[in-house]
């Protein structure tokens, strides 16, 4: 059976005009990809040819792409970026995490921060968590006034059409997972002792703010999902479902951008190496 991955885009990916409501979409999804072991076999080919076409990102040197990875604790973005790009060479691939914001980070506007880490030319950027926090965690914690994030949702859409217009194609997932699974994750994190070092008890506060998360997100999927950068809300329950579409999905995003080596101004016969 070869799997439709231009429907499951249709069903996950978020057309702004039509108001998404998070509560209906399944964090599980099984008819959308139902066999394990196809899947699996395809995130193992599709993070093969990311290599390659990261590659090629690589030698051309013009363009970038920018993976967004957002959810809520135990959403699994770490689980995504190893499940994806662990074929990838070191040197092209960067991941960035944003945590808490330091001193210096707080004295000056949210982007700033976020503006250093975007990907250079002829990279992939991978961020775990991102600018959307400043309308998720600070909005659910009261970080800033409801009149600053208010502003956010526009400067956003507009930082990142800027990024777009300037050569960064941005790919954007919500990992979505259900309030049971996420209960699950976090027990096995204080019932294995391999997992303790992931345990923190701060989530467990905002475990218990789950019903502002998903309106926060909700928010977000309806206000940011842009014709330059849309949302894709990822079923994730089942990690081998959530890696494999989000590596059909980078590996069909950079096939579009095309890639190409660049062709030298020299020809492999003008030279002869003794
Ligand atoms: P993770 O939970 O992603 O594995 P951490 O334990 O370091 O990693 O948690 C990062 C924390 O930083 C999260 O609680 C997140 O909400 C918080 N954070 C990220 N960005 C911001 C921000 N802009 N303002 C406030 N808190 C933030």
């Amino acid at each position: 059976m070869t799997i439709e991955w231009a429907a499951i885009d249709d069903a996950i990916r978020i057309d702004a005009s039509v108001k998404s409501k998070l509560g209906q979409r399944d964090a599980v999804s099984k008819e959308l990809l139902p066999d394990r072991e196809e899947a699996e076999a395809s995130t193992a080919a599709y993070a093969k040819a990311i290599d390659d076409l990261q590659d090629r990102l690589y030698a051309e040197g013009t363009r970038s792409l920018l993976v967004v990875l957002q959810g809520i604790d135990t959403s699994g973005k770490d689980g995504t970026v190893r499940g994806v790009f662990n074929r990838c060479g070191p040197l092209g691939v960067r991941v960035t995490a944003f945590g808490r914001p330091t001193d210096i980070e707080l004295a000056h506007d949210y982007l700033w921060r976020v503006h250093q880490a975007v990907p250079r030319r002829g990279h992939i950027g991978v961020f775990n968590r991102s600018h959307y926090e400043d309308v998720l965690v600070a909005k659910v914690r009261n970080l800033a006034p409801r009149e600053v994030i208010e502003q956010r949702y526009e400067q956003i859409n507009a930082f990142e059409k800027h990024l777009v217009d300037n050569g960064t194609v941005i790919l954007k997932f919500m990992l979505h997972i259900s309030k049971d699974e996420q209960r699950e994750r976090l027990q096995a994190r204080l019932d294995e002792p391999d997992k303790h070092w992931k345990f923190n008890a701060g989530d467990l506060e905002d475990r218990a703010l789950w019903d502002d998360y998903q309106r926060a997100y909700e928010t977000v999927l309806n206000r940011c999902s842009t014709e330059h950068a849309p949302w894709r809300v990822v079923p994730s329950d089942k990690k081998w479902r959530r890696n494999a579409i989000v590596a059909a999905t980078v590996h069909r995003t950079l096939e579009a951008m095309n890639p190409l080596y660049p062709k030298p101004a020299w020809k492999a016969s003008d030279f002869k190496i003794d």
